[in-house]
């Protein structure tokens, strides 16, 4: 499309936040995200640099036509229903979950790093335009007109079993469903959604979007069968007798603990059994629903990634007064810059430099404090690029009756532990080829169970490059045996 532009604007259109005193009272979503006038008023600065170089396009790792998408929304700005179809059809093309990815995704670290609008001012805001347009078509029925165009007319090419319904699982199923193949999701929890649903709060990602969206998975016709413990309740070789494929998204949901006196203490939460409670459980409503949560006055989260933010802001909203410890710098936080803003903005405080050496307890068994070691970086990095960080032999002890650990995560072995012939790396991540195919013949991988604990849009990215592997496998074999 080719348009005017008189001239650069540098400032990006806010997007509305709900007021920090009432944010912190609730679960509701701190981001208001933007209406249609707003919307093509942000497009408008996009300067709809060619897709063969589209820079934004190649910070995406599913490559989404992003200059694509946002034209349509400028090009049909006199029918918003018509601009929003458009532009989510382009959307759908590479990704099917915007309403998610719009929302969780670092955007800052890919597709508005390289946005060259930031060599001048705010890059253009992708991740609040993939959210709008997927909001709007969903409040506006427009998802249902576009499924029903996408629906194929032709199933019967195969049958697929996908195991776990996390980004990874979802993808690699909605892809294979759309080119016609007969997909069912084993998934162990009793509802979908992975860490979507039970790690990342109602406040950054509402449940109600999230069950939609997964909702037009089942429109395309995947079946998801819940409480389904893949090597428990049905074996990788019986998946194998009975399908042509198995594409394994387990995930990383296994929590790295801290071996140091003290960890078997009352009240230390590894984040995923905290947030599991609080969003998968609804811990929040107690009693309204069943599941408790024991949550005191002063919380301390040990970590600094998205899942320490996610679990520090979720003890705030409990009533607790939250610090967060991390053993290294400001500017080694792994969080979303977003998130971090936000924890800020709430209260959270921070604690750098501080790492425990032990959880000290009261004559009950429950923590009544953490002692740290302070710590001091070095000029040297490691190979993720960190300032390594050694101990200065000083102490300090800070009161807590709460903890949260949120160190890291690895993949589970239950799959591992049953498949022979399944060949895994040490740190319990599977091995897969540059198809994504495991050890096993027709046996694919990907998500955090191939990366260790990574981002939803990589894993969305696995899941659509297995779809297409599969499918050639498939035909492959296919033209084998005829
Ligand atoms: C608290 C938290 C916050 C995060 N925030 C962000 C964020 O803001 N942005 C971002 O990009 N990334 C974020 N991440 C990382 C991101 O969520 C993961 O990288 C992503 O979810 C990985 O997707 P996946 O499909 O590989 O695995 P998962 O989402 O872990 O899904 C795996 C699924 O497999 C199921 N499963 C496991 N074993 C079996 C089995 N044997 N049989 C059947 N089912 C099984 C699990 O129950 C689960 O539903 C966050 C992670 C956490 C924990
Ligand atoms: S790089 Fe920025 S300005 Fe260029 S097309 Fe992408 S979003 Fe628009």
């Amino acid at each position: 499309m080719v348009r005017k532009r008189p001239k650069l604007i540098k400032e990006r259109v806010p997007t509305p936040e709900r007021p920090v005193e009432e944010r912190v009272k609730s679960f509701v979503e701190v981001n208001l995200g933007y209406d249609f006038a707003s919307a093509v008023k942000e497009a408008e600065r996009c300067l709809q640099c060619p897709v063969e170089y589209a820079p934004c396009i190649k910070g995406c790792p599913v490559h989404i036509n992003i200059p694509g998408f946002i034209g349509k929304l400028v090009e049909h700005r006199d029918d918003p229903n018509k601009a929003v179809k458009e532009a989510l059809r382009v959307i759908w093309g590479d990704n099917t979950l915007p309403a998610v990815t719009g929302r969780v995704c670092p955007q800052e670290e890919q597709c508005e790093m390289n946005c060259v609008m930031g060599k001048v001012g705010d890059p253009i805001n992708i991740g609040k335009l993939e959210r709008f347009v997927a909001d709007y078509a969903r409040k506006h029925s427009i998802e249902d007109e576009l499924l029903a165009e996408m629906r194929p007319s032709v199933c019967g090419k195969g049958k697929v079993a996908v195991v776990g319904a996390g980004p990874a699982g979802l993808t690699c199923a909605g892809e294979l469903a759309k080119l016609g193949y007969d997909v069912t999701i084993y998934e162990a929890l009793h509802k979908p959604g992975g860490v979507l649903i039970y790690g990342i709060p109602e406040f950054r990602l509402p449940k109600e979007i999230l069950d939609k969206e997964i909702a037009k998975l089942r429109e395309l016709g995947v079946e998801i069968k819940l409480d389904h413990v893949v090597g428990k309740t049905v074996t990788l070789e019986e998946l194998l007798e009975e399908y042509d494929a198995v594409f394994i998204g387990t995930g990383a949901g296994t929590p790295k603990l801290l071996n140091i006196p003290g960890i078997l203490l009352d009240r230390i939460y590894s984040a995923n059994e905290f947030l599991t409670r609080v969003n998968l459980m609804k811990a929040y409503k107690f009693p309204e629903y069943d599941e408790p949560i024991a949550v005191g006055k002063k919380t301390i989260v040990i970590g600094a990634g998205n899942t320490a933010m996610d679990a520090a802001r979720s003890a705030l909203r409990l009533g607790s007064e939250v610090t967060i410890a991390y053993r290294r710098g400001r500017e080694d936080m792994t969080a979303r810059i977003e998130e971090i803003q936000h924890a800020e903005e709430e209260g959270v405080k921070f604690e750098f430099f501080l790492n425990p050496v032990e959880f000290i307890g009261d004559e009950n068994g429950r923590v009544k404090a953490v002692k740290f070691e302070k710590m001091k970086p070095l000029e040297e990095r490691d190979k993720k690029g960190k300032r390594k960080i050694v101990g200065t032999g000083e102490y300090v002890t800070l009161e807590a009756d709460t903890v949260i650990i949120a160190i890291g995560l690895e993949p589970n072995r239950i799959i591992s532990e049953e498949a022979t012939g399944l060949k895994v790396n040490p740190d319990g991540t599977l091995v897969v080829d540059e198809n994504l195919m495991t050890s096993i013949p027709g046996v694919f991988a990907g998500g955090d169970a191939i990366r260790g604990e990574a981002t939803v849009i990589l894993a969305m990215g696995d899941g659509k490059r297995a779809a297409k592997a599969i499918c050639d496998y498939i035909e492959k074999k296919r033209k084998a045996n005829a």
